[in-house]
């Protein structure tokens, strides 16, 4: 009965030239959710509408979770398709429609026509009142209510005739590639999936950067951040992880600088390489899963002491999060489970009793200059040996 899906977006700030990227970033998204799914489909762009067709056999629940990940998609409807506009085949379409969808159940509906052509035979109100009495005449049990009905039948007429019923909501968002790209500081923990999840949501592109310090941190734990970045890719698309090897920095900052403020200086470099790393691949951004008050490392003063070394604007979308909010998303989207095995992070190996929870950054940066005779080689050391993976 339904071999394709009608699927609906929120047309604000896409007309002209935006709605032709924006149709064609939403196909693309489509079609890369669509590629781990049971069957084979055609995404069709035809008259500000895209349909997702299936070509083959394929599993219904499969393919509307997969829609459901789609940035940019307002609703997802299950439409059967009628390849004619002829009224005669349209209405008995629309009978076998019922028929399969509600059996013989007792009903109230209402229908709601659009037609692409303006001269076609019938007006939309016509469309709704001719079908409405087919309808009544065929199946007993349903009865027009125009006001509050129990369902809609929707009738769009174009060159081929599409009939649906159940609307089912999208995720909402912009699609992916819309709005450039940004990099994603993502670590195993809760927090950075859900922010780079958030911020793909705005259709933004995603890039990942990890700091691994091995032997320190095992592979293990590394394979568990590509997990993640796996998770994240099914809604924010195919994406690149760098791996930055952070185990000579960290070590030289643990020997050179007062423990206290080891965090706090090792996040400081983390973002300068970060911010390297996001001008080589054209990001426009920073994305970090910091929430203010969290950890010792994310205080108001600790988050200036942070962003003091980046120039390009960093995003924290769960700032203002608590975690429950936070662990919310996360097991909305299923990265939750993941997130929480337990393999250890190179911020909490190096990390001391009592870190400053109030940096100066006067005091910051002159402990950092007992790091000036190797860093910048040490930097040029990471950015050459980083390992890019590619998440798709
Ligand atoms: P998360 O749950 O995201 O790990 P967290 O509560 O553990 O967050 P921190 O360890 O202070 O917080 O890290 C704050 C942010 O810094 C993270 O959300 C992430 O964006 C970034 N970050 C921390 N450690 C790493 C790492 N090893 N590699 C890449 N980014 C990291
Ligand atoms: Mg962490």
């Amino acid at each position: 009965m339904f071999k394709a899906f009608l699927i609906k977006y929120a047309e604000i700030g896409i007309k002209g030239k935006n709605r032709y990227l924006f149709e064609n970033a939403l196909r693309d998204q489509i079609k890369f959710a669509l590629k781990d799914v049971e069957g084979e489909f055609d995404v069709v762009k035809e008259q500000g509408r895209i349909y997702v067709e299936a070509l083959s056999e394929f599993d219904f629940d499969e393919t509307v979770d997969a829609l459901k990940r789609v940035f940019g998609i307002a609703s997802i409807c299950p439409t059967m398709i009628v390849d004619s506009n002829e009224w005669d085949v349209i209405t008995k379409s629309a009978g076998e429609f019922v028929k399969n969808v509600y059996g013989d159940q007792s009903l109230t509906f209402k229908v709601k026509a659009k037609r692409a052509d303006k001269h076609y035979e019938r007006t939309s109100p016509e469309i709704c009142v001719d079908m409405g009495a087919h309808l009544v005449d065929q199946f007993p049990n349903l009865t027009v209510n125009v006001h509050d009905p129990d369902i809609y039948i929707y009738v769009e007429v174009r060159t081929r005739t599409y009939i649906y019923s159940h609307i089912i909501p999208g995720p909402g968002g912009m699609p992916v590639g819309t709005n450039g790209k940004a990099m994603l500081l993502l670590s195993g923990g809760i927090d950075s999936p859900v922010a780079g999840y958030m911020i793909s949501k705005r259709g933004v592109r995603l890039e990942a950067t990890y700091f691994h310090a091995p032997p320190y941190t095992s592979e293990r734990a590394k394979q568990k951040v590509v997990d993640l970045a796996k998770l994240v890719a099914r809604y924010a698309g195919p994406m690149k992880l760098h791996v930055v090897n952070f185990t000579d920095i960290q070590l030289y900052i643990y020997d050179q600088c007062p423990h206290d403020e080891l965090t706090i200086i090792m996040r400081r470099y983390m973002m300068k390489i970060a911010e390297k790393l996001a001008e080589e691949n054209n990001c426009l951004g920073l994305i970090t899963g910091e929430s203010i008050g969290q950890v010792a490392s994310q205080t108001m003063q600790s988050l200036a002491a942070t962003n003091d070394v980046c120039t390009m604007p960093v995003y924290r979308p769960v700032i203002g999060f608590d975690k429950q909010d936070i662990v919310d998303i996360a097991e909305k989207i299923n990265t939750y489970e993941t997130s929480i095995q337990p393999y250890e992070d190179c911020c909490t190996i190096f990390v001391a009793k009592h870190p400053v929870t109030k940096p100066s950054l006067k005091v910051i940066r002159k402990s950092e200059l007992n790091l000036e005779e190797k860093i910048d080689s040490l930097l040029e050391e990471a950015l050459n040996t980083v390992e890019t993976i590619l998440i798709d």
